[in-house]
Parts: C-alpha cells; structure tokens; sequence
C-alpha cells in the first residue's frame, strides 16, 4: 500500500474542514484533505447552498404572484419545477469546481476515500486513494447526517428527508412535514411559495422553538397566512403507505393525509467509521467529539471541529472552527468564542439571530430591555412592500450594551451581521445611534431599535405622548 506523509490530515471536506485545510496550510504545513464524497459536504451538496437555490426559486415565484400590488400586471403563472432541480445541480457543480480550484491553488493534496484511524497518527485511506497517510496532526471535520426513524423510515419515494427530497424533478400537491425546526421550516416556507399545500407537525409547544417566542410567534403567524398548517404538541407513531396517498397516525389525534412526507427530526453525526478507539479518541453523547475552546480532542495533535463536535451545527459555524483548529496545527494559540452566533432561518420572511433572546438574558441576571422595531413604520419597507416583521436588540439596562438581537423580515439574513459585529465586540447602544445609518435602508431598523431601547425613539410615538 501506498505512504504518503503530511505535516496535517484533514478528514471531511465541509466547511470546516476545507477551511482549516486552507488555514493551516497558509501556516505552512504540508496539508492533504481527505473526503469520501463530494468536495464541499454536506453544506455545498444537500445542505446550505442547494436549499438556498431553491428558495430562490420560490423567492421569485412570491414576488410574480404578488406582482399586481407593485403595478405589474402577468399572465397565468406557471413554472418547471424539474428546471428548478437542473438549476440547483448546475449551482452545486459550478461550486464545486471552484472549491476543488481553490483547494488545489492552496497546495493542499485532495485524497478520495474513507478515511479510518490505524493509529493516533496513521489513517488508512480505502477508495479512489487506496494509501497510508503518516500525520503528526489531524483535524476531524466529517460532520452529519439526516437522522432516520425506525418508526417511519425515509423510502426515498413518498417518505423522504431533508437529503433525498432534494431530489425531487415533481411536487406533490400535499406535503407533511415531520419536525418544525429550522431545516423543516425551510422546506415548508419554500413548498408553500411554490403552491404545495404544507402541514408541520412539531412535537414541541411551537416551531422554531429555540429562536425564542416572539420569533417563533411571528414566524408561526407568518406561516397561518400563508395557508401553512400547523400542528404543535403532536407525536408521530407511524406512516401508512396506502395507495392514494400516506397516512400520518398520531398519537391521539386524528391522522393527517398527504401524498409526500418529509422526516426533519434533527441530524445524526457522523463518527462511526473513523475507529476513533484506535486512536484512543473519548466519544460523548450520540457519539459527538468532545473537543476544548481550541478545538483539542483528548488526544493530543488530534483536533475535531463542525456537526462532529455537536455544538451548533452551522456552516459558518464550522468554517470559524476549522480556521481556530488550523492556526492552532500551524502553532498558534487561537480559541473560539461562541457569544456571537448568527444563525439564520432562509423563510419567507427570513429570521435572523444573534446572541441571547430577552427571556435568555434575564434568565442569565441582566436587567434586560428591549428595542423593538417595526418593518411596518420604515420608508425602505413600506417602498419595497415588505413590511412584515421587526428588529429587535436586546440590551442590558446597566451600561447599555447590546446582549443579542432577532429580526424577523426581508434581508434579515444580511441584517444580522451588524448586530454580530456589535455583540462580538461588546458595543453599546450608544455605539449604533453614533452610527449614520444609510436611508432608505431596512438596516436604519437598527438605529430604530437602539433608539426605542434608548427611549429616544425618532420615527416611533414617544412611550409617553407629550
Ligand atoms: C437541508 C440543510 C440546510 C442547511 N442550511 C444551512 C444554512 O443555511 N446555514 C448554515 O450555516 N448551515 C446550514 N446547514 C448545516 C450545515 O450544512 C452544516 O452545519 C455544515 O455542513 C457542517 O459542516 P462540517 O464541515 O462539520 O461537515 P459536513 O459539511 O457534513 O462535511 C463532512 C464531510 O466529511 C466527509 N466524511 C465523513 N466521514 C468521512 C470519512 N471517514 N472519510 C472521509 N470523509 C468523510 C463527508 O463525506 C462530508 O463531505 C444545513 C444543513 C442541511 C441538512
């Protein structure tokens, strides 16, 4: 068998491992990167960007339906949705390409096939690279997988999940489905733009749980407009196969009818395969990767960072890892902080979040305050017809620092990045109305909030009318 040796082995090539891959070679080691499938993981190939294309797509479609509001008048609307699916392929494949270009251009050696630990410092490789790679470090990076259910398995036909139903060349007209999360969400805000008829059934008080209530409320009254059925505190017991159509049994409740299923009940990581015992590697819970702020496993010059280590499952998440895991092979010292956290929900309307919620920071001892502003009052919205939603700033009363921030609306996803630079930094209100925000803009929502949070509010009635 082939040898080969390397200063680094990164094992997955998602956004975190190509990133540290990237990283640790412009620290000068001698990096290869090691990927079973398709470069890119599970964000570039059934994950962030195939979603986003599609919702596009949808994006489109609410816009031509919604056309007559702007003065436009159309025809009989109809689209391809197969056309839809060869332009998602087209975007993964041109990405790719660039991503192999990329890694190439940073000197790093791509090795294809699975790789296993031998020892702490050798991994075999078995497939298209059949060799041995000798490493004096590793970085873990392979990631997650859709969970599947024994009760109501995927059979890629009617019952899918978040994987194969990207898949799909035709909708059904009805669609369920499992699991209100954000991934399930997604799917649904982009069926419904697309005319399929969608229910969710969430096990929890309400979808979207973990972004906090007035998220969770505006989504959810979002969503009812849309024709979007939602069903909370439901349990799933089975699916019955019948030849019209599939029964969704609940427990209790009567069964919901639909021609399509999709099961998005959360993510299985992906560490079985690796012989993590041969490297002598601890597995936590649901065989996560304990790792410390610098990305260490309990072995050292093993590093594991993204869904394998269980924290947040993001992309960039992931991406910010693999760059403190990379600098640390190289030699330095680097640590990860997990204060600022934008996570974003691509629905229609989007939702954004960073830091803590208004219960999470009470909950945590701050006098807490909210700035909440709506889309509702600001000229940018109301011009673009897009006035749904809000931004909000949570703020510690004390010294006016800024604890987290939601926003619920259109461009929410390019909005949350203000309020992460400002949680990351530690700034204050202060710091956002000294700020000249550009009109009309839906970023002046910002200064807006920070003004109510300030009880200066200057395009919102006084608390107290004078
Ligand atoms: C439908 C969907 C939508 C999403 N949308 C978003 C979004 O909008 N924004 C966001 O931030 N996140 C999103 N995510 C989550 C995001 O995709 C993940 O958090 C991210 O991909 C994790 O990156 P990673 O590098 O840890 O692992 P992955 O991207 O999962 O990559 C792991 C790689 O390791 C490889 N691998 C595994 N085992 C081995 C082995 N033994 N040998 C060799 N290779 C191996 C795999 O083939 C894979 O390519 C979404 C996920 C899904 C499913």
């Amino acid at each position: 068998m082939e040898r080969a040796n390397f200063d680094l082995a990164v094992i997955g090539s998602g956004p975190g491992g190509y990133v540290a891959a990237i990283k640790a070679s412009q620290m000068g080691l001698k990096v290869c990167l090691i990927e079973k499938g398709f470069l890119g993981g599970t964000c570039l190939n059934v994950g962030c960007i195939p979603t986003k294309t599609l919702l596009a797509n949808a994006h489109v479609m609410h816009k031509i339906v919604h056309a007559a509001e702007y003065g436009i008048t159309t025809g009989p609307i109809t689209f391809d949705y197969a056309k839809m699916k060869e332009r998602k392929d087209g975007v993964i494949d041109k990405i790719r390409k660039s991503l192999e270009g990329l890694i190439q251009s940073n000197g790093i050696t791509i090795l294809r096939g699975q790789a296993e630990f031998i020892s702490p410092r050798e991994i075999k490789i078995k497939g298209q690279d059949n060799m041995l790679v000798s490493a004096s470090k590793t970085i873990i990076a392979t990631g997650s997988e859709p969970l599947d259910i024994a009760a109501f398995p995927c059979d890629h036909k009617r019952v899918f999940n978040s994987t194969s139903i990207l898949e799909l060349t035709s909708l059904p007209k009805r669609l369920a489905i499992i699991g209100g999360g954000y991934i399930g969400c997604e799917f649904a805000s982009l069926f419904s733009d697309l005319g399929v008829k969608v229910v969710i059934l969430e096990a929890l008080p309400s979808i979207v749980m973990l972004q906090g209530k007035s998220v969770a409320e505006s989504l959810t009254r979002a969503f009812v407009k849309k024709g979007i059925e939602i069903q909370t505190e439901v349990m799933v017991e089975g699916i019955d196969h019948r030849s019209s159509c599939l029964e969704i049994r609940l427990k209790g409740k009567p069964p919901v009818e639909c021609d399509m299923a999709l099961v998005s009940i959360g993510r299985k990581i992906v560490s079985t395969g690796l012989c993590l015992e041969k490297a002598g590697i601890a597995l936590a819970d649901k065989g996560m990767i304990n790792v410390n702020e610098k990305m260490e496993t309990n072995v050292p010059g093993i590093y594991a960072i993204g869904d394998v280590t269980g924290k947040y499952m993001l992309a960039h998440v992931a991406s910010h890892q693999g760059i403190v895991a990379g600098s640390n092979a190289g030699g330095q010292s680097a640590r990860m902080h997990y204060n600022a956290v934008p996570a974003v929900i691509f629905t229609n309307p989007e939702i954004a979040t960073v830091g803590m919620t208004l219960e999470q920071a009470q909950e945590a001892g701050y006098q807490a305050a909210i700035g909440k502003f709506p889309f509702q009052a600001l000229g940018k919205s109301i011009a673009a017809i897009e006035t749904e939603g809000f931004a909000q700033i949570v703020v510690d009363r004390k010294n006016g620092q800024i604890l987290g921030a939601q926003v619920v609306g259109s461009e929410a996803s390019t909005l949350i990045a203000e309020m992460a630079l400002a949680i990351a930094n530690e700034l204050t209100l202060d710091c956002i109305t000294d700020t000249i925000h550009a009109h009309p803009t839906v970023a002046e929502g910002w200064l807006e909030a920070a003004l109510l949070a300030n009880d200066t509010p200057i395009h919102f009635p006084p608390k107290v009318k004078k």
